[in-house]
């Protein structure tokens, strides 16, 4: 197979960086988006020194001059993308309510975890429209599934169930460009937004990665967790 191209976000740290460790040990060149450049750059040192193809970038999902400067980097050096994992997300907002939200703070949550990805999808488009077999998997929660829905973290909730919708969007928008969009749960995993308890990053990271190694007749337009599909 030929040398596959991966972009992830957020991925400095937490399940981000382990689907990058996991990617890259897979022999995918992997781009590493960091908003902050220098974490990223300090990610991608120990994977980069073991041998794995791992480049740090400028990405705030939020900033679509960041998003255009790595399209345009990507372009430049493989000419197309072939997986994009939408994993940056914010705001697991335990402190609050529906019925009381601040909604600056939900609007936060949806400038990063639902505007982001989406505006980080059409930004890549182009690129992942030349691969054979393109992949997108938007990092989602089981707090954004309808079924579960508690009145609490409302932010978090909401911007991941309006992931969920637009990824069912994506997926029958790009069916005939061969491209697979499906939403996943990585459980509840020990990292700085899911606190201790959690399961181990290796074990969230296989539950998003699951999603890149379909085959091309695979799903598309599902919301699964552990390659189980679970209740939007
Ligand atoms: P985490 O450890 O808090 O990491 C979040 C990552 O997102 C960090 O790298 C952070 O960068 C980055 N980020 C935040 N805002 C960003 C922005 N505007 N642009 C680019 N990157 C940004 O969280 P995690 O647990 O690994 O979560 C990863 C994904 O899994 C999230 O989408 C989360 O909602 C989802 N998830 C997690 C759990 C869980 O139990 N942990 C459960 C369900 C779903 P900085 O270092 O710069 O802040």
């Amino acid at each position: 197979m030929t040398q596959r191209i991966a972009l992830v976000t957020g991925a400095n740290r937490g399940i981000g960086l382990e689907v990058v460790r996991q990617l890259a040990s897979e022999e995918v060149t992997v781009f590493l988006g960091a908003r902050d450049l220098e974490k990223g750059k300090g990610a991608a040192k120990p994977l980069q020194a073991e041998g794995m193809a791992v480049v740090p970038c400028r990405l705030d999902v939020t900033k679509l001059a960041d998003i255009e400067e790595v399209a345009t980097q990507i372009e430049q050096d493989y000419g197309r993308l072939d997986i994009l994992i939408n994993n940056a997300g914010v705001l697991y907002d335990t402190w609050q309510t529906a019925v009381a939200a601040d909604l600056s703070e939900v609007r936060t949550a949806f400038e990063t975890n639902t505007l982001g990805p989406w505006q980080v999808t059409q930004g890549m488009l182009p690129l992942l429209k030349r691969s054979e077999h393109g992949r997108i998997v938007n990092v989602s929660s089981g707090a954004g599934s309808l079924t579960e829905m508690s009145g609490n973290t409302p932010g978090y909730s909401v911007s991941k169930a309006a992931l969920n919708a637009l990824t069912i969007m994506l997926a029958k928008n790009l069916v005939d460009d061969g491209i697979l969009v499906n939403a996943v749960c990585p459980g509840w995993v020990a990292t700085d937004m899911g606190g201790s308890g959690g399961r181990p990053v290796e074990d969230g990271a296989a539950s998003v990665l699951w999603a890149v190694r379909l085959d091309d007749d695979g799903p598309t337009g599902g919301f699964f967790r552990d390659g189980k599909a679970i209740a939007w």
